[in-house]
């Protein structure tokens, strides 16, 4: 497979609904879901490139080894360039100077350049911030996209404003549609299957002009430009980060992305058997001897989210709502540098091509 690498930039206002809305304020996500790119593209091919659907396997809902083309949540930048992920959930941070706590510590030992102690409390931080926090041991976080707010006032069919409120028949209040600003900046990685390669991105650009991604599209939202696209050989890459993961046996994968694992139709919430089954079921299809196990001490962090499913071959719609391990769980495993390197890159689960289940790694229990 080939790791293709590029940048979205928001030409338009983007709004990403999660399905919530708050009364009558639709807020968006800050990001642009794996799902949502690979419903563009996947509608897309459906409708006007049906060889390359079906070559693609991009409707593939369950089978790992069918996936050749795998989509991530696409996150925006940071400002070195590094990947962003979801922080864990496990980690303080210093209140006042932002330093990694470790685990032990109730205050931060950081001495200023007089010498002086912290000794500030740290705190949970969930939300996005640049893998590069873990090496500087302080919480840097990415380019968070400037967002507005726009009001909407229904208009009725014959181009007049709403008549009246609820209490006159009229269900026309107004309401209000926060969008991601254009010029934003996210950074776009997918895996696709080596020979798919160059169709694949030609009908990104395609998708992207004719489609675009999230909701009032009609009002001129969601239009997306990729960048800077490039591809690497994913054996290649796997060696590169494989060469920088310690040799100590202990790790600590966090999820950076909502992960489902479903063993038939239940969903389950936390890292035990079905979590190492999953994770050695992505070794095994990428040709990997090696399998994982969790660590004597597990130590879980597990919050809970609701995964959407959507399916491209039945009218393009949402087929299912999945709840789900949410971002920024981790659990302490024990795994040879190889299969984390490959976990790292494939991600586990269910509906991986989705770009659910994407995973980081640390070294040691963090
Ligand atoms: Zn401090
Ligand atoms: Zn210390």
């Amino acid at each position: 497979m080939k790791l293709i690498e590029g940048i979205i930039t928001a030409a338009s206002p983007l709004h990403l609904g999660d399905g919530q809305s708050r009364g009558t304020f639709m807020p968006t996500l800050q990001y642009i879901p794996g799902r949502t790119l690979r419903g563009m593209v996947g509608y897309y091919l459906f409708k006007y490139k049906n060889d390359l659907f079906t070559k693609s396997g991009i409707g593939e809902e369950d089978n790992l080894g069918k996936m050749k083309v795998i989509f991530r949540n696409a996150y925006p930048v940071s400002k070195d360039g590094s990947r962003t992920v979801a922080a864990p959930l496990s980690v303080r941070w210093c209140k006042k100077c932002g330093h990694q706590m470790p685990h032990d510590h109730s205050e931060c030992d950081v001495r200023d350049k007089n010498g002086r102690l912290c000794l500030h409390e740290g705190k949970k931080y969930s939300g996005l911030i640049s893998v590069n926090s873990f090496s500087s041991h302080i919480l840097e976080r990415p380019d968070m996209p400037s967002r507005s707010i726009e009001t909407k006032c229904p208009i009725t069919r014959d181009r007049h404003s709403s008549p009246g409120g609820k209490e006159q028949g009229f269900d026309l209040s107004p309401y209000h549609i926060e969008s991601i600003d254009a010029g934003a900046k996210f950074s776009f990685r997918m895996l696709v299957e080596d020979g798919l390669e160059r169709e694949i991105i030609e009908s990104l650009n395609e998708a992207a002009v004719i489609g675009g991604i999230g909701g009032f599209r009609s009002r001129g939202y969601g239009i997306i430009t990729f960048g800077n696209l490039r591809s690497a050989f994913l054996n290649d890459v796997i060696r590169e980060k494989e060469s920088r993961i310690p040799k100590s046996d202990k790790a600590t994968l966090v999820a950076t992305a909502p992960m489902i694992l479903k063993n038939g139709n239940i969903s389950r919430i936390g890292f035990d058997d079905l979590f190492i089954q999953r994770a050695n079921e992505v070794l095994q299809v990428a040709g990997i001897q090696d399998t994982i196990a969790l660590s004597e001490d597990p130590d879980p962090h597990v919050t809970t989210t609701i995964a959407r499913g959507w399916s491209l071959k039945y009218g393009n719609s949402l087929s299912e709502l999945i709840p789900c391990i949410g971002m920024g769980s981790s659990a302490n495993i024990t795994a040879t540098p190889r299969a984390l390197a490959t976990l790292d890159v494939f991600g586990i689960g269910e509906k991986i091509n989705y770009g659910y289940g994407e995973i980081y790694v640390l070294p040691g229990v963090v």
